[in-house]
């Protein structure tokens, strides 16, 4: 067997690192991180490095399958039978029901062209816009708010950008656990002569994550706020600013709205958004907020003087996944842009993508309100262009979101649901309402590597293919588009955008692309800022990154706004605190909030199944010691956990780590049943479900 090896991309976090698969004919003996990958630089975390095996895993399923019921046993068949089956279904559906009464569900698991072909049937062979992605539950209040305030929906900066930082904030994310490669940047800016020259931490976490307190870095100040209250404190902190006179005023004036920065001013100095008079909502002490606010508008004590500070925001779906995940995001944009930390090195707002292709899955026009590159679908000339590459007419109308859909479904309207590359059953809120939404439907078509917890709900099941079955590209959260090459032939015959053109086929809409290629050759002549992006190009130079078109260098745009935002002038916009409707009371005194751990990924159905599972084999519910106490509960005790939405039962974790009245869980295992815990309220503008704050009791139980 032949010895060689190919570049690829990690199809873990949104960090994207490149690797050098090194193979033995079609088998993946290592994966070596790759020198030249400009995200990672050689370097690589424990899931990307080691936990590649599931790809083949015999839990794989390789055979399509139907059943009448959900009750009945699958019934194995052939590519045709199920494809067949599938289409018939959903016509059925559309003649009983109207054509909006299916709908689809994309991956940022998937590549750039499988998103995009997944979007494309639905609006052009289903004829309506209900699709939506996985980025619904995480980041799409960063789409909302950057779009509102900067114009676009991406990081401003490459991950080296962090280098040039002075100061770093972080908000409600765990660099370290979840995208470990940048952690590890992150932290080697803040040691040895980079700290001494005065580089300075902010952590604004419920819970003391590790780049708080590790052996080698301490932040300066850890805002240890309580679950739910983001906003009371991102408008603290600007109070400070502008009440103390630390506002960038040249930069406002040449390249902020005017109007939208004084009605702002305005509101962010009223004496009610001060530290001291929000310090009951946010539990923080008024001191710690302001000596933040110092920290991040001048830089620390030792930054050398007439040197110009450069403060960099990034965060996590701790700011995303609440009822205010989009005001949230408006206020970081604000604090950026009151500084002037927006537009150079070293500085920017920057979500941090779990999934390895979420930015890119947005991108892609995988929302109900957008086509590719965030193209409202109301506007006529952008459809236009669409109808006229695609040969059919589009609807003007923003299709149904996932909560809607299972909403619709409840109610009889929503009967049919292709579901690729997503495990909605594990990963959304409530389980409950989304498997009774599941059961409503007269046809669920669940696409997947494995038999997942959403598969139990299927009538057609379509095997799909990993990362290494196929090519494609992934775009990381610094806008990076990297390749992804296929290491082997797919398991089950086809890779998942084959199966995509199959389905469109079936329902009477061609498609007939011969490579992946093609694919984005459609996508960048239809989407400007992907003007410029090839294979040829991304193979050439390792990746780029976009914008890429004809106003960029070669290799797309590293920062954006540089000269000016997106937008024209960036937009200031009132950040108004509102308490979650998730309260404690007497019987649910305790607030839950969720996170992620190092060797595990998401709902784990991929790290589960390799050696990564023996350093994390279940999820634990982590309590302070107070709380443990008076519940009489010891570490490795099993708890009950109970909310408004349910009940489950886990071990207990006794922890310093989580302040008293919070408690927190990972939710990698479907047994720990983390999300039959999470209620249904989501943020206003977007509908991101708000995982991080729900109000519970924790009582001993005993082992079940
Ligand atoms: Fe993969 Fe993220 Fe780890 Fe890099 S940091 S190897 S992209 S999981």
């Amino acid at each position: 067997q032949s010895e060689h090896s190919e570049i690829t991309t990690c199809a873990y976090c949104g960090v994207g690192c490149g690797f050098k698969a090194e193979m033995k004919g079609e088998q993946v003996v290592r994966m070596v991180p790759w020198k030249d990958g400009k995200a990672n630089e050689g370097h690589a975390c424990v899931k990307g490095r080691f936990a590649w095996g599931y790809a083949t895993h015999k839990d794989r399923i390789t055979q399509p399958m139907i059943r009448a019921k959900i009750t009945d046993p699958w019934r194995e068949v052939s590519w045709e039978e199920a494809i067949a089956h599938a289409a018939s279904e959903f016509r059925r559906i559309q003649a009983k029901h109207g054509r909006d009464s299916i709908g689809g569900i994309t991956s940022s698991r998937c590549t750039n062209e499988e998103t995009y072909l997944v979007q494309k049937l639905i609006r052009a062979a289903f004829g309506n816009n209900n699709v939506d992605t996985c980025a619904r539950v995480c980041h799409s209040p960063t789409g909302y708010g950057l779009g509102q305030t900067y114009g676009t929906s991406a990081g401003t900066q490459t991950f080296k950008s962090v280098e040039h930082s002075d100061v770093i904030m972080v908000i409600g994310a765990n660099p370290t656990a979840a995208h470990p490669v940048f952690g590890s940047r992150m932290k080697k800016r803040l040691r040895g002569d980079a700290r001494r020259a005065g580089a300075g931490l902010i952590v604004i976490d419920p819970r003391e994550i590790e780049l708080v307190s590790s052996p080698h870095v301490k932040a300066d100040y850890h805002l240890q706020l309580r679950p739910g209250t983001n906003v009371a404190m991102i408008t603290a902190l600007a109070h400070v600013i502008v009440t103390e006179g630390w506002l960038a005023d040249a930069y406002i004036d040449e390249r902020c709205d005017a109007k939208s920065f004084a009605q702002w001013k305005e509101f962010v100095a009223r004496p009610e958004n001060s530290p001291e008079a929000t310090a009951d909502i946010t539990g923080v002490a008024p001191e710690l907020v302001r000596g933040a606010a110092r920290l991040y508008a001048l830089g620390s004590a030792d930054h050398p003087q007439g040197r110009q500070v450069n403060s960099a925001i990034y965060y996590g779906l701790g700011v995303t996944e609440h009822a205010q995940g989009s005001t949230m995001v408006m206020g970081i944009a604000n604090l950026a842009m009151a500084t002037g930390n927006v537009g150079r090195e070293g500085v920017g707002v920057n979500p941090l993508r779990g999934q390895n292709n979420v930015q890119g899955s947005c991108d892609m026009g995988s929302f109900p309100h957008e086509l590719p590159g965030y193209r409202h679908i109301s506007d006529s000339i952008t459809r236009a262009e669409f109808e006229g590459a695609w040969g059919v007419k589009l609807s003007p109308e923003p299709g149904l979101r996932i909560p809607n859909m299972f909403e619709a479904a409840l109610e009889g309207s929503f009967m049919g649901l292709y579901c690729e590359g997503e495990d909605i059953v594990q990963s959304d809120p409530n389980t409950q309402h989304v498997t009774a939404a599941l059961s409503a439907m007269e046809c669920v078509v669940v696409q997947d590597i494995f038999l997942n917890e959403t598969a139990k709900y299927a009538h057609v099941f379509l095997p799909g293919s990993s990362f290494m079955e196929k090519d494609g590209t992934f775009t990381n959260a610094e806008r990076r588009i990297s390749r992804v090459t296929q290491l082997m032939q797919p398991l089950a015959g086809y890779a998942d955008w084959e199966v995509t053109q199959l389905l469109s086929n079936a329902l009477g809409y061609p498609m007939n692309y011969g490579h992946p290629r093609e694919i984005m050759a459609e996508i960048a002549a239809l989407t400007p800022t992907f003007a410029g992006v090839s294979y040829e190009k991304i193979e050439r130079l390792g990746s780029v990154q976009w914008p890429c078109n004809e106003g960029t260098e070669e290799a797309g745009t590293a920062i954006m706004h540089k000269e000016k935002f997106v937008r024209g002038k960036g937009r200031f916009i009132i950040t108004q605190y509102v308490a979650t409707d998730e309260k404690v009371t007497q019987r649910f005194p305790l607030l839950l909030t969720t996170g992620r751990i190092l060797s595990q990924y998401n709902v784990g159905a991929q790290t589960r199944r390799t050696a990564n599972n023996q350093w994390h084999g279940e999820d634990r519910l982590e309590i302070h010691p107070h709380d443990a106490q008076d519940r009489g509960i010891r570490e490795g005790d099993w708890v009950g956990i109970e909310s408004r939405s349910g009940q489950t039962v886990l071990r207990a974790t006794v922890t310093e780590r989580i302040q008293p009245g919070v408690v927190y869980t990972t939710f990698h295992f479907p047994e720990s049943g983390a999300n039959v815990i999470t209620t249904d309220s989501s943020d206003w503008a977007t509908n991101c479900p708000e995982y991080k704050v729900t109000a519970v009791q924790v009582t001993p139980v005993a082992q079940p």
